[in-house]
């Protein structure tokens, strides 16, 4: 078949980060258009991920700025919370950003279906019982929460559920140690509820710098959340008084809420994947080359499907890398996942980009480590301390500066200016070389010596 022998040039299953990026990209290059969104526009990061979360976060983050402002010289009556009014708030801002979306897209001349897609052919998919053809298909359906089979599992609540709770749950629970458990955690207790922390190991945040966990924990301690360490909950009962949970150690909890954030898992659920001869991987993760090519030339995937890297950024430059691949010049490569900067919205934040000091080990043999910890100058004036922490990767030989990572209220605003640093390849002297801001917590990362 000819290319205009299709219905679309391009059609691309899932309005999230990924497919409206891909989508978009393609149009401007000429690109018959079509995207399938089985849910609402904006996918994972609007609706129930980045977008809702960052809002939760900077209303958590209140409590403690109404604590700190005392020492200034305010005095504020007893701060009151009302989760009913976040919530609605929340909701708002979600229904405008769908809005936007459909419109950015409309507005590009992309025809938006409505439905669930499920592959019928390599050219085809079967959406509300309508077949539609494509010379090129995008698979862009991201991922969805794994809970573990417990008795009980179901009185228990993913991030999902948590964006639309009725009320705020005065004892929670979050099991996990990754962003999403830590990210909620904070929430809950920012917002005032008795948050319990239970993860399987003793080190937060497995894959980042070490040091970064370790720190975490011990200031999110210090703010009030209750950790419980090699731990994990056998079954859930629900009661009268609320969920009864029994852990591996024999202890016995009773909460309101109990959030499971440990991980997530590609999401391809009546995909049809098979009837079209699409290759998966041993974690269910659909097999791309560089070009996010499956095995199959007329299908491509990107973002959490294929689980490369499970972020907003990544999708996008993944989905961008499609539509030049298919419609444009090419030229654009995928992204060196390596340098990806990445923040945890936790209180404290941290921001990262590069390698951890284990990593930068194993591979350089000889590195150096330049950190510091210290309590900087907006938590001097008599609220709870809270030290910030910093820590520089250097490999010996080269001198270039391989992670900068840091935990720390703004850590994500700043690590971006970083990231572009390690891009360019810039090495410590040029660190050294470069004029610090004063006071900011961030010179330090060009006076550490
Ligand atoms: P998604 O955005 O998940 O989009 C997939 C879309 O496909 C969905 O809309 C779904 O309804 C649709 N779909 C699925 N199957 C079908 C089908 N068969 N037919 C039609 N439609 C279908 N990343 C960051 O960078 N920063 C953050 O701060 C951040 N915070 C997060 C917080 C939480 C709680 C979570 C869960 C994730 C967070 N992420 C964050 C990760 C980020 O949201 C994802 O990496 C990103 O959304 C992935 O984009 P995607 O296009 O692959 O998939
Ligand atoms: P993560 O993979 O980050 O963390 C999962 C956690 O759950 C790990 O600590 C893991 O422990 C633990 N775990 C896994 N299985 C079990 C189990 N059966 N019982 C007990 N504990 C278990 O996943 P998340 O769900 O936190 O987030 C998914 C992804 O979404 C992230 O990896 C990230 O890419 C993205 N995201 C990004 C955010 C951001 O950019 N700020 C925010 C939120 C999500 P172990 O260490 O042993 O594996």
């Amino acid at each position: 078949m000819q290319q205009q022998d299709f219905d679309y040039d391009f059609l691309v299953i899932g309005g999230g980060s990924g497919g409206v990026r891909a989508s978009r990209m393609a149009a401007g290059l000429g690109a018959r258009v079509a995207v399938v969104e089985a849910a609402q526009l904006g996918g994972t990061c609007v609706n129930v991920g980045c977008i809702p979360k960052k809002l939760l976060s900077y209303a958590a983050h209140f409590s403690q700025l109404a604590a700190e402002a005392k020492g200034f010289g305010w005095q504020l009556a007893q701060p009151q919370f009302d989760w009913p009014t976040l919530i609605a708030n929340k909701d708002r801002e979600i229904e405008r950003l769908n809005g936007i979306y459909d419109r950015m897209l409309t507005g590009a001349g992309i025809t938006v279906v409505r439905g669930h897609a499920v592959l019928s052919g390599t050219h085809s998919v079967l959406v509300n019982g309508q077949t539609i053809s494509a010379h090129h298909i995008l698979i862009a359906t991201g991922g969805t929460p794994r809970l573990p089979a417990i008795p009980g599992v179901e009185h228990a609540i993913s991030s999902n559920e948590a964006f639309h709770l009725k009320q705020m749950p005065q004892r929670v629970v979050v099991v996990g140690g990754g962003y999403i458990a830590v990210e909620f955690a904070s929430i809950f207790n920012g917002l005032g509820a008795q948050t319990t922390l239970i993860h399987r190991h003793r080190q937060l945040l497995r894959g980042f710098d070490a040091d970064l966990g370790l720190h975490l924990a011990q200031e999110m301690a210090l703010q009030g959340v209750n950790f419980r360490w090699d731990e994990e909950i056998q079954s859930i009962d629900k009661q009268e008084d609320g969920l009864h949970l029994q852990l591996k150690s024999g202890e016995h909890l009773v909460v309101d809420c109990v959030m499971y954030a440990t991980g997530r898992v590609p999401y391809t659920e009546g995909l049809g994947l098979e009837a079209a001869g699409v290759h998966r991987n041993h974690k269910g993760a659909v097999e791309v080359d560089s070009h996010f090519t499956t095995n199959v030339p007329s299908i491509h995937a990107v973002g959490d499907v294929v689980d490369r890297m499970a972020l907003t950024p990544v999708a996008l430059a993944e989905g961008t890398v499609v539509a030049h691949h298919l419609f444009g010049q090419g030229g654009k490569s995928a992204p060196d996942y390596e340098l990806v900067p990445t923040a945890v919205f936790s209180h404290p934040q941290i921001g990262t980009v590069g390698l951890s000091e284990e990593v930068a080990r194993e591979r350089f043999g000889s590195v150096q480590i330049f950190q510091s910890s210290f309590r900087p100058l907006t938590n001097r004036m008599g609220a709870e301390p809270e030290n910030v922490f910093l820590k520089l990767i250097v490999s010996k030989a080269d001198q270039r500066v391989r992670g900068v990572h840091m935990v720390g209220e703004g850590a994500g605003e700043l690590m971006q200016g970083f990231a572009v640093a390690l891009q360019c390849g810039a090495t410590k002297q040029q660190f050294d070389a470069t004029i610090g801001i004063h006071p900011t917590v961030a010179e330090e990362l060009v006076t550490m010596r």
